[in-house]
């Protein structure tokens, strides 16, 4: 028994987090994780977070009975309003339903199951470069046939445009399109209006199958209805589609596992059919949702005051980011560090796609104790007053190498 089990394939962002935290080198650097952190360097638990706990703790209405299968309904109500915005025409048409599952993973998980074995769709497409974890969700979902479409230039350090719309006018019919509507993951690179537009034709020309994933809503531009833009203007185009949400970032609840899967579709007729499957696949994973996180959301999205309080939140989040950015570009500048460092503050979002090689990566991390993901990928939220000049001296002295 046991005897023939193998290590499971290892998970960078695991092995990083790890090896940064056995790291004893005082002056170490921690871009590798993908979450936020303070000025500080510390996570950041928002103060409306508090005032929700605060009356949570005192409701005496509340217990800790299980959710339904499908979550909660009040909070898939909310995420979906934040998703479309409150005045959504697809809402009010009853196209649109949501189902609360475990944060953005855990959505994606259970769509691309039920895009699998209930609508037998065959084939799904991911960017080249995407959340590492989108590949296995999505084959551990059932899909054997995993293809990708360009995204990344690596010349230019932009969006492959030309690249991503003839990969995606070369795919079959019925495929299945992964997309990320802002601040995408690990590039920082998103497609402009213009260009989801013609994303969208494409997808209509050659009948593609949405699947959004949104785990940064308001820490792209800092506004939650500009970062939801692409998913709108689907919705508004009647475009059918799944939209993974998160609020691990947004909210700060990481570990409350706090997420919807919104669907939108046509024929209204349908959603009780739909809703029996994902009833068959949550139940069959995990049964039903955490509700801690979710009451914690819904009761924000219900008050405009507290609401307003995370917008500035957000603000406060997407501002200390530019300005890390634009710190660490200035002191590569000042160094005259080779190469243009404009993308650093071009990019949007908790990363900054380096182009650093991964030589160039382990060698920051042996010499220097800065941890990064062997793709280049940096989280600016690692970056404080504090660490930037020693980290932009590191930069500066592997790149002269
Ligand atoms: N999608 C993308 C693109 C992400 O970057 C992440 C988090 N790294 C997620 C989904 C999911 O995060 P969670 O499961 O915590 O919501």
């Amino acid at each position: 028994r046991f005897e023939d089990v193998e290590f499971g394939t290892p998970i960078e962002v695991h092995i990083v987090r790890a090896s940064y935290n056995a790291d004893p080198f005082e002056k170490k650097v921690d871009l590798g994780v993908g979450a936020y952190r303070t000025e500080e360097g510390r996570p950041w638990v928002m103060p409306w977070v508090y005032t929700v706990r605060q009356q949570l703790a005192h409701d005496p209405t509340l217990n800790h009975e299980y959710l339904p299968f499908l979550g909660c309904e009040r909070f898939t109500r909310c995420a979906n309003e934040l998703l479309l915005g409150d005045n959504s025409p697809a809402i009010q048409q009853g196209k649109v339903f949501g189902i609360q599952s475990l944060s953005g993973a855990g959505s994606v998980r259970i769509a691309s199951e039920f895009l699998c074995k209930v609508m037998k769709y065959k084939t799904v497409f991911i960017p080249v470069e995407t959340w590492e974890n989108h590949y296995r969700l999505v084959t551990h979902g059932g899909f054997s046939d995993v293809r990708e479409y360009r995204y990344w230039n690596t010349q230019t350090r932009t969006l492959d445009f030309e690249g991503l719309i003839e990969d995606l006018s070369a795919a079959p019919a019925n495929s299945i399109v992964v997309l990320h509507p802002c601040a995408h993951n690990p590039t920082g690179c998103d497609p402009s209006h213009e260009q989801w537009d013609r994303i969208a034709d494409i997808i209509e020309e050659r009948r593609l199958f949405p699947f959004f994933d949104i785990a940064y809503q308001g820490l792209a531009s800092g506004d939650i209805d500009e970062d939801a833009w692409a998913v709108r203007r689907f919705a508004e185009r009647g475009i059918e589609f799944f939209c993974a949400q998160s609020f691990s970032k947004n909210c700060g609840l990481y570990g409350e596992r706090t997420g919807n899967l919104a669907v939108m579709l046509n024929n209204p007729d349908k959603i009780e059919k739909v809703k029996s499957q994902f009833i068959v696949i949550a139940r069959s994973i995990y049964c039903s949702p955490p509700s801690q996180g979710a009451r914690i959301v819904t009761a924000m999205l219900g008050d405009p005051k507290l609401k307003e309080e995370w917008k500035t939140c957000l603000r406060e989040m997407t501002n200390r980011i530019k300005d890390m950015r634009k710190g660490l570009k200035e002191r590569l500048d000042a160094l005259g560090t080779p190469g243009s460092w404009d993308h650093i503050t071009q990019q949007v979002g908790f990363f900054s796609f380096t182009g650093l090689s991964e030589r160039q990566v382990q060698l920051l991390r042996e010499k220097y104790h800065v941890y990064m993901l062997s793709n280049g990928r940096a989280n600016m939220c690692g970056l404080n007053t504090k660490n930037l000049d020693y980290t932009a001296n590191a930069i500066h002295d592997i790149v002269t190498r």
